[in-house]
C-alpha cells in the first residue's frame, strides 16, 4: 500500500498517544523514535525528520495539561504529515479547451500515465485525444495507440516518422476538434540538452496549456533535483509521481516534489488506466490513518480521564502507593471509553485491524472480572494484598464471591504488583514506558491488547 510506513508510524503515534496515561518523555521518545524510523524508511529529507522530531519535542516539554496535551499531540503529528506532504495543494484546472503536455524521463508512466489522465477526464465528459510524439522509443507510437484502443479515447500517432514537429503539424487540423489533447513526448536517461532543446521546440509549435512532468516515486527525495531541473529547463505547471504503489520510496518522492513549488496533481498507483489517484495531502492523509473521526477520539481521550485523575496516579505511584483500588480505578475509567469494541473503531488504525471478536470478548470479560474481583475484597485485602497470598483461603472466598477463579485472582494480583513494583521500586518514573500503558497497567496487556490485537499472540 502506499505509504504504509508513514501511514503505520503515524497510526501507532496516535495509537500510543490516546492509549497512555502520562504524556511523559518516554512517550515522546517513543512517538519520535517511531516517526522517524517510518520517514527515513520511506526516503524523506533527514532535514524533514528533524524538523518534526524537533517539534514534536518542544510540544512535549511544554507545560500543558495532560489530555489538552495529547490533542495536540495528535493534531500536530497529523498536520506536520500533510504538511511535508504538500499541504493545500492545487488541484489541476482545465478550461474548456486544454493542451496538455506530458514530459519525463525514460520510463517514469508517461505514456501509461496519459491513458489514466485520459480515463479520467473521459469520464467527466471531455472530448479528448492522444497524440503520440514520443519518437525515440522504439514501438512508442504503437503503445500509445493500443491504450488509444483500450479505452476507446481518439489516438494520432504516425509510425514512420521521427519528426514530432512534423507529425504535430500532420495532425494539426483534427486536433482542434477535441477539447482535451493529451500530448505523450519521449524521454531520455537523464536531463540532458537533446532532451531540453525537444521539449522546447515541441512547446514553441504545440503551445501546450499545461506541461506536466511526470516522475517515478522510484526515485525518492531525488524527486526534488529531478522536479528543480525540468522547471527551470521547462514550464512545467506540475507533477505526477507514478508507481506509488510499488515503491517504498514514494514518503521521499512525495515530501520531496513538496519542497519544490510544482503541485503534485495526481498520483499513479498500478499499471491499469484506473489507477490514477487525484493527490490531495489532507483526504491522503486521513484515509492513511483510515480515521476520519480525529475529533471524535480526541473527545473520547478527554473525557475519559480528568486532569484531577491523572495527577493523583502520577502522584500515588511515584510514592508508591499505588493500591488495589486505584487499579480498579483505572479500571474503570478505561471502561468509561467504552468497550473495547468501541474503542478499536476509535483509534486510528485499530477500526482496520482484523482483530478476532472472541479476543475483544475475552479482553473485555477479563477486564469486567478484574474489578468484580476487586469489588470482593476487604479493605484490609485492597491495601494489603499481600496477605491474599499468605492466607489462601482468602482467595477461595473472593473467588466465590465474584464468580471468578482463584487463578484469575492471582492473575490480577501479578499484574498489580508489576505496575506498583515498576512504579516504586525501580527508579523514576522516566525510566518506565509510560507510553505504554501495557506495562503500567499490567504486562503485555490491557492497552497493548489493542496494538497486538490481530497477531495471533497469547494475551495472557
Ligand atoms: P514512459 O516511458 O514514461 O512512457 O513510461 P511507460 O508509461 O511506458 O511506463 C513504464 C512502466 O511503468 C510500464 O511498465 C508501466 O506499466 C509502469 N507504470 C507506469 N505507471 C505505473 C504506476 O503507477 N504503478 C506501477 N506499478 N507501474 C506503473
Ligand atoms: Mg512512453
Amino acid at each position: 500500500m502506499v505509504l504504509d510506513s508513514i501511514g503505520n508510524a503515524l497510526k501507532k503515534s496516535i495509537d500510543k498517544i490516546s492509549s497512555a496515561i502520562f504524556v511523559d518523555k518516554s512517550l515522546i521518545d517513543s512517538i519520535v523514535k517511531d516517526l522517524q524510523r517510518a520517514l527515513i524508511t520511506a526516503d524523506v529529507n533527514i532535514k524533514l525528520v528533524k524538523e518534526i522530531s524537533e517539534k514534536v519535542r518542544d510540544l512535549g516539554q511544554k507545560n500543558i495539561k495532560g489530555v489538552e496535551k495529547k490533542e495536540q499531540l495528535i493534531k500536530l503529528l497529523n498536520d506536520e504529515i500533510i504538511s511535508i506532504l504538500g499541504g493545500e495543494r492545487k488541484t489541476l484546472e482545465l478550461d474548456k479547451k486544454e493542451t496538455i503536455l506530458f514530459v519525463g524521463l525514460y520510463g517514469t508512466g508517461k505514456t501509461t500515465t496519459i491513458s489514466k489522465i485520459a480515463t479520467y477526464y473521459k469520464k467527466r465528459g471531455r472530448k479528448i485525444a492522444l497524440l503520440g510524439l514520443d519518437v525515440h522509443r522504439p514501438a512508442a507510437p504503437e503503445q500509445l495507440e493500443q491504450l488509444g484502443e483500450k479505452i476507446t479515447v481518439d489516438t494520432f500517432i504516425d509510425k514512420e516518422e521521427k519528426d514530432p514537429i512534423k507529425i504535430y503539424k500532420t495532425h494539426k487540423k483534427q486536433l482542434e476538434k477535441y477539447d482535451l489533447v493529451l500530448v505523450d513526448s519521449a524521454g531520455r536517461d537523464a536531463l540532458e540538452d537533446t532532451l531540453i532543446k525537444e521539449i522546447s521546440d515541441i512547446s514553441k509549435i504545440v503551445k501546450p496549456t499545461q506541461t506536466i512532468l511526470v516522475i517515478a516515486a522510484d526515485i525518492g527525495q531525488a524527486a526534488k533535483t529531478q522536479v528543480e531541473a525540468f522547471q527551470k529547463a521547462t514550464n512545467i505547471s506540475g507533477v505526477i509521481v507514478t508507481r506509488m504503489d510499488s515503491s517504498a520510496k514514494a514518503g521521499g518522492a512525495l515530501t520531496a516534489c513538496a519542497q519544490t513549488k510544482a503541485p503534485v496533481y495526481f498520483i499513479g498507483t498500478g499499471e491499469k488506466p484506473n489507477d490514477l489517484e487525484l493527490f490531495n495531502p489532507q483526504s491522503f492523509v486521513s484515509r492513511l490513518l483510515g480515521m476520519g473521526d480525529l475529533e471524535t477520539l480526541i473527545e473520547k481521550v478527554k473525557s475519559a480521564t480528568t486532569e484531577k485523575d491523572q495527577a493523583k496516579l502520577q502522584k500515588k505511584l511515584e510514592e508508591g502507593k499505588f493500591t488495589l483500588d486505584d487499579f480498579y480505578e483505572q479500571l474503570k475509567s478505561m471502561q468509561g471509553i467504552g468497550s473495547f469494541s468501541k474503542i478499536k473503531d476509535l483509534i486510528p488504525g485499530l477500526g482496520k485491524a482484523k482483530i478476532p471478536d472472541e479476543q475483544i470478548e475475552s479482553q473485555e470479560a477479563k477486564m469486567k472480572n478484574w474489578k468484580y474481583i476487586i469489588q470482593s475484597m476487604t479493605k484490609e485485602e485492597k491495601e494489603n494484598p499481600d496477605i491474599l497470598e499468605k492466607e489462601t483461603s482468602r482467595l477461595q472466598r473472593i473467588a466465590e464471591g465474584s464468580g471468578t477463579t482463584t487463578n484469575e485472582i492471582r492473575q490480577l494480583l501479578k499484574q498489580y504488583k508489576l505496575i506498583k513494583e515498576m512504579a516504586s521500586g525501580v527508579g523514576s518514573m522516566d525510566d518506565m514506558d509510560m507510553s505504554d500503558p501495557s506495562k503500567l497497567m499490567s504486562n503485555k496487556q490491557m492497552m497493548k491488547l489493542a496494538k497486538k490485537f490481530g497477531k495471533k499472540k497469547r494475551m495472557f
